[in-house]
């Protein structure tokens, strides 16, 4: 026997012992696991965002979970325990129309200060994972987040938008171009409008948004951190 075959049994036999993917996709521990690689657990929690109604400026909207269960463990987990392999996890979960056509994807940008000191973007991470599964171009230069905002989660919808107004400016690159914004968490969408609203006024054409999950007062009485204003 060669030492290639040898080394070829000895791979099949680890794989059989070790299988590479036992981890659940969302919480990572090693059990039993699915088509989707989730375990049970994950899996019977993970409820599917429902259908989002676009608002001017925007020409579609849409989520892929709810903010509540693994979905919302893992967001969570993506944002602050550096947990950077479920943004692929989220990503492939959204489903982009395909009648929204679509030049730019731009994540919901942190303050520069925010992200240094968390060293990545999760809305970032997501769109990326994003693009490159529907070969958009990520343009990470056309929004900046200019200013510090108050956490949103005891604001109401009306306060939310008065938070974020103006946060963020948008470069004249944007001009003419189709848009779709991606955030991790949306739950008023006060973030996503501010973001569209700059853009427009550089003169981007259609606006869309894309979120990992959709959050609502009502889920579980209260929000923690959510609408990725932190
Ligand atoms: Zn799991």
């Amino acid at each position: 026997m060669s030492g290639q075959t040898k080394r070829g049994i000895t791979a099949a036999l680890l794989d059989a012992l070790y299988p590479p993917d036992v981890a659940c996709a969302l919480c990572g521990r090693e059990t039993v696991i699915d088509e989707r690689h989730l375990c049970a657990s994950c899996r019977d929690s993970l409820e599917v965002a429902p259908a989002l109604s676009a608002q001017p400026p925007f020409s579609g909207m849409t989520a892929a979970f709810r903010y509540c269960g693994s979905a919302r463990d893992g967001i969570r987990a993506l944002k602050y325990h550096n947990q950077v392999r479920l943004a692929s996890f989220f990503a492939d979960s959204i489903i982009i129309p395909h009648d929204w056509k679509i030049d730019a994807v731009i994540p919901v940008s942190l303050h520069p200060l925010k992200q240094w000191l968390r060293s990545y973007n999760q809305s970032e991470l997501i769109a990326a994972s994003l693009c490159q599964r529907y070969h958009i171009s990520l343009r990470t230069d056309l929004l900046q987040r200019n200013r510090f905002t108050r956490s949103q989660t005891t604001l109401d919808t009306f306060e939310r938008a008065k938070n974020v107004a103006k946060a963020f400016s948008a470069s004249p690159e944007a001009k003419g171009l189709n848009i779709l914004l991606v955030d991790d968490v949306t739950t008023t969408h006060s973030t996503l409008l501010s973001c569209a609203v700059a853009l427009r006024a550089s003169g981007a054409e259609r606006m869309y948004a894309a979120c990992a999950t959709v959050a609502s007062h009502s889920y579980n009485g209260r929000l923690e951190d959510s609408d990725s204003i932190d």
